[in-house]
């Protein structure tokens, strides 16, 4: 006969024996799904294409070369509850054939579940490990680099300085930092890497209180920096270093995150369009289209304001007509209800100033104007 521990001993190894079975099952099933890498962004409208709703941006006018995003590098700090997020949306839109970097040191935790991105078997695993698994599993076209580390400590700052310098495809600078952490120290760090970097990069945090969150763009050398211009201080007198206590469970909420993440990537695709418009001008502008410039050139209409707006045509007699008697200009197709009569407005004022007491004279003359006003 067996005894119980017997029994419960079988149960615990039965219990193991599944759980690896699962995991194993978990790894086939991604494994015979994961597509194949795509060279080229194609604009096929078929439902096998993971790109054809991306590049319908084209042909809908709203970008003129989406693909060109495959070239881009981002470096997200963070791979938190903003951060996970963040890199999920920068890979499904299929950011950088290249690199999506990914700092962070933390591990996932079931604590982490009320916030999007990271699931239950997960926990663990550090976060950058996690999510490169997940994020390579959802678009293979998209290389990941992380580093799982703290970069506010003296030997992994220099390290995160060389990554943010030479982490792009071609080796050089990243095209944009995005800052996700929870902590001043965390954003203090970043701000000085940008800082010695000349790099442009945004800073995003969810309040404490989970239901305010903000981003804020920084140009080294052009806008003040965080240290200079903490959002925290100057949003709402709140100094940062004395927020986030040892033991003080700051509140978060999948929503906000949600939204600040989205904020941050939305304007990184706006921010990508723009330096391409940029870079499209300065070419037109350096020879290939210099007929084209030319001739815009005699076209302009109003030489002495630099927008060459202008409300009416010179050429054309309008101020006689819209000139009033009492000396008012109005423009074309605009006329007044009623003629200010000069002189007797004229006669009001000197009453009105001659006089110490001016109440009683000035209903007098009230009573004069609605006189005047019944006659017309
Ligand atoms: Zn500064």
């Amino acid at each position: 006969m067996t005894s119980v521990e017997e029994l419960q001993l079988k149960i615990k190894e039965l219990e193991e024996k599944v759980k690896e079975l699962s995991l194993k099952n978990q790894e086939h099933n991604v494994s015979s799904h994961a597509r194949a890498k795509i060279d080229h962004m194609s604009a096929e409208v078929v439902d096998s294409n993971p790109y054809s709703r991306l590049m319908a941006l084209k042909r809908m006018g709203i970008v003129e070369n989406y693909e060109k995003i495959r070239t881009y590098t981002v470096a997200v700090v963070g791979v938190g509850g903003v951060g996970s997020v963040t890199a999920e949306m920068l890979t499904r839109c299929g950011i950088g054939k290249v690199k999506l970097i990914l700092f962070d040191y933390d591990k996932v935790e079931l604590a982490n579940m009320n916030r999007l991105f990271f699931q239950p078997h997960q926990a663990g695993l550090s976060k950058v490990d996690a999510a490169a698994n997940t994020l390579q599993f959802i678009n293979p076209d998209v290389t990941f680099e992380t580093h799982n580390y703290n970069v506010t400590t003296l030997e992994n700052f220099e390290h995160f300085m060389g990554r943010l310098k030479s982490g792009s495809l071609s080796e050089g600078p990243v095209d944009l930092v995005l800052s996700c952490v929870d902590n001043y120290e965390a954003r203090m760090a970043v701000n000085r890497a940008c800082n010695e970097l000349g790099q442009t990069w945004f800073e995003s945090g969810v309040s404490e209180n989970a239901v305010s969150g903000h981003i804020q763009f920084l140009i080294p050398g052009e806008i003040a920096c965080f240290d200079c211009a903490p959002p925290l201080v100057v949003a709402s007198q709140i100094d940062e270093k004395t927020l986030k206590k040892e033991g003080v469970c700051a509140a978060s909420l999948p929503t906000t995150m949600g939204i600040v993440a989205g904020l941050l990537v939305q304007n990184v695709l706006k921010k990508r369009q723009e330096e391409y418009r940029k870079r499209k001008q300065e070419e037109d502008a350096s020879g290939q289209n210099v007929e084209e410039a030319k001739e815009e050139e005699v076209v302009v209409v109003h030489e002495d304001n630099e927008w060459g707006i202008s409300l009416v045509d010179e050429s054309s007699n309008v101020e006689s007509d819209s000139k009033t008697s009492s000396g008012l200009h109005l423009s074309q197709g605009i006329r007044v209800a009623f003629e200010r009569s000069t002189d007797s407005s004229n006669k009001d004022t000197e009453a009105l100033e001659s006089e110490g007491d001016g109440w009683e004279e000035a209903e007098v003359s009230l009573d004069d104007l609605m006189a005047q006003m019944k006659t017309l």
